[in-house]
């Protein structure tokens, strides 16, 4: 019987964007949300997120792909401009550019390679490494007007989004139903529940013999802290992508690469996953000042276009699987998406359409499931 009352626990752009897609499907969707509309204690809130198509794995670019539509039909539905398309810069290693160049031209996509005196000519506030390539179907994603479109598309589509709600509870019902409860004693019965709680998710949906769930995959919630440098003209950068390996170290602060995009914040650039392991509920939020001074040298080395002197922090969480594969999977009335490792939010819009297709019990993607994940991988 398909799920016609459906809870949504979550309201950061995944809980958002599966709301919008289930009220699209004509169910009656309740998204509860702890915080205040646009609040900063996620991941989910600022303004911008990269949106690209260039990932080595083509699983990834296919996501992507899929997730274009979708986003321009969440902006033709709310009248917003949510996606502005400036293009990505990745560089690094020719081994990494070659391939991905390979995987772009492989499903079609626009792609050129460029040496670094060309990417210098064309955006002379970047300094490319040794291989660069360039796609323009990628850009920007204003992250608090994207979260703030799916909660009114959903609204438009008869849903019901609440803030200020913090979830204590989710019990699977002997009836196949499911109940949720609040901190105030408020109570929920649904034939289906979607739990998007971000880097709380350990927290909600536990281990233990009670939880609703089993073989919830290992989950690494971290504090990551990028920063805004002032620019000239920053909304006219493309977003960027420095893999490390070449000039830029595969150590230290550099693991897994700098990754940035002009804001109307600024040039926002960052490590990739490198930040501590933290309770969401209880984290220190006061940047850290090596990685700040870190940042700051690598913005004087390779961002000759930002002020390197001026760097304004942020913090802000990853939850990261082992694989850096997502969590997106159903186990009877309980849909859980999540496992977002630091770099979903592009492909919000398709993750929230799938989050719905597993609750009116279509088959979702094999390495997006619960249970245990044996494979770690390179972050992707
Ligand atoms: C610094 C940074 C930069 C990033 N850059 C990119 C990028 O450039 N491109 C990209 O694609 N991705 C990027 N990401 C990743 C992307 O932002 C996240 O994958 C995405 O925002 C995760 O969204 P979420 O909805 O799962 O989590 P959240 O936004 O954290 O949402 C979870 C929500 O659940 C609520 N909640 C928790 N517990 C309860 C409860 N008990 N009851 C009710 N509500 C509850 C929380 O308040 C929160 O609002 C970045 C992430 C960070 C931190």
């Amino acid at each position: 019987m398909p799920a016609r009352r459906i809870v949504v626990i979550g309201g950061g752009v995944m809980g958002s964007a599966a709301a919008w897609r289930l009220a699209a499907r004509g169910g009656e969707v309740t998204l509860l949300e702890r915080f205040r509309p646009g609040h900063d204690r996620g991941s989910s809130y600022g303004t911008s997120r990269i949106f690209r198509l260039a990932y080595a794995d083509p699983f990834y670019v296919d996501l992507a792909v899929r997730s274009l539509p979708l986003w321009r039909r969440l902006e033709e539905e709310t009248g917003r401009q949510v996606l502005s398309l400036t293009g990505a810069v990745d560089h690094g290693p020719a081994a990494v550019t070659d391939a991905l160049f390979e995987t772009l031209t492989a499903a079609g996509r626009p792609v050129e390679r460029m040496v670094p005196d060309q990417v210098a000519e064309r955006w002379p506030g970047l300094r490319a490494d040794t291989g660069a390539v360039f796609h323009p179907e990628a850009g920007r994603l204003h992250a608090d007007d994207a979260v703030a479109a799916f909660q009114q598309a959903a609204r438009a589509h008869g849903a019901e989004v609440r803030h200020g709600v913090r979830v204590t509870g989710v019990r699977v019902l002997d009836s196949g139903g499911v109940r949720v409860v609040a901190e105030a004693g408020e109570e929920w019965t649904a034939d289906a529940v979607v739990v998007a709680v971000g880097g709380w998710t350990p927290a909600l949906l536990g281990d233990g013999a009670s939880a609703p769930v089993s073989g919830l995959p290992a989950l690494r919630v971290t504090q990551e802290q990028p920063a805004h440098f002032p620019a000239a003209d920053p909304l006219s950068w493309p977003s960027f992508i420095h893999h490390p390996g070449a000039a830029l170290p595969a150590t230290g602060r550099s693991t897994d690469g700098v990754y940035g995009l002009g804001s109307t914040d600024g040039v926002k650039a960052g490590f990739h996953g490198i930040g501590p392991v933290v309770d969401p509920d209880h984290r220190d939020r006061t940047p850290d000042a090596a990685t700040l001074d870190a940042l700051a040298a690598y913005a004087e080395r390779w961002l000759p276009g930002v002020d390197p002197t001026a760097p304004d922090p942020l913090t802000c969480l990853y939850t990261t699987t082992v694989d850096h594969d997502f969590l997106v999977d159903r186990q009877g009335p309980v849909t859980v998406l999540g496992g977002c490792s630091g770099h979903a939010f592009k492909f919000a819009s398709v993750l929230g359409e799938l989050a719905a297709s597993l609750v009116h019990g279509e088959p979702g993607p094999s390495r997006f499931a619960l249970g245990p994940r044996p494979r770690p991988r390179p972050a992707v």
